[in-house]
């Protein structure tokens, strides 16, 4: 029989096992990417400040989102629908419940990117304001934006962002296997929005975001930072008045101002915003 510790012991092996091919992957598609397109050229990815920082982020956050999600959908199936037996939960989720896992799986897959993107817009926002700002400065606290740095995420910043959309989705009644496709493509679409590119995709700026998009909204805000807050489409900024990417410029600068002193070891970082 299995034991809690034991089930934590196996998700975090299983995690590990799935990410260390795609670290690899990654690793190589953008090292060959940014050599010939970098936005701004100098130094490769593994000569980038805060590193370790950066690596500790990569293998941690996917196993900390992981095992909160399930513990979430566990609690939510429990306080929601009452649902407190194991089978009862397995088949509660297994192929998602309700009218929404009635629609074909494409399109429960692309309900739930344009619903969960719409949702982490205004999280996001909010999290540029007011007393939310210290769990979201971590993330903006790379002063090299590369493609491992977009796992760089305050537990907190985490909580109340994706690990809350995605299981509101899943409890809403979306199929969990949406994920097959929709976990993918948002790993390396994250990754390349924070790659060392200076790929705007042309008109299809406006459909996706792209490392030049998102790179302007980790400038400072005399360079042009507070806007384009969107993590897949830009159509939220564009009809929510936060769209910017100027013709024929780069952005060049990255990171918060001096005077909020972010750690840059990951022990610093995530005791940084109960310290303020
Ligand atoms: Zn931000
Ligand atoms: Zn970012």
């Amino acid at each position: 029989m299995s034991t809690l510790p034991m089930e934590v012991v196996e998700v975090v092996g299983q995690t590990m096992i799935k990410i260390v091919p795609v670290t690899i992957g990654l690793a190589l598609v953008f090292t060959v990417l940014s050599y010939f397109w970098a936005c701004n050229p100098g130094r490769p990815w593994w000569r980038k400040s805060e590193l370790v920082t950066d690596i500790c982020y990569w293998f941690f956050v996917p196993v900390f989102a992981r095992i909160v999600r399930i513990g979430l959908l566990v609690l939510g199936a429990a306080v929601v629908f009452n649902i407190h037996e194991a089978d009862e939960l397995i088949a509660f989720y297994d192929n998602g419940h309700g009218p929404l896992a009635q629609l074909p799986l494409w399109a429960q897959g692309l309900l739930f990117l344009v619903a969960s993107d719409f949702m982490l817009y205004w999280l996001h926002r909010m999290f540029h304001g007011g007393g939310f700002w210290k769990y979201h400065a971590i993330h903006h606290s790379s002063e090299h934006l590369e493609w491992i740095s977009a796992a760089r995420f305050h537990p907190v910043n985490l909580f109340i962002g994706t690990i809350t959309v995605d299981v509101i989705l899943l409890m809403a009644g979306i199929s969990p296997n949406v994920m097959l496709w929709v976990g993918p493509f948002t790993t390396f679409h994250s990754a390349f929005v924070h790659a060392n590119l200076n790929w705007t995709l042309g008109p299809l700026k406006y459909v996706l975001a792209t490392p030049v998009f998102h790179r302007w909204h980790h400038t400072s805000l005399e360079e042009g930072g507070d806007t384009n807050f969107a993590g897949t489409f830009p159509l939220w900024d564009i009809l929510f008045g936060t769209f910017r990417m100027p013709d024929g410029q780069l952005p060049e600068s990255y990171g918060v101002d001096a005077d909020q002193k972010v750690p840059t070891a990951i022990g610093g970082q995530l005791a940084y915003p109960f310290r303020q």
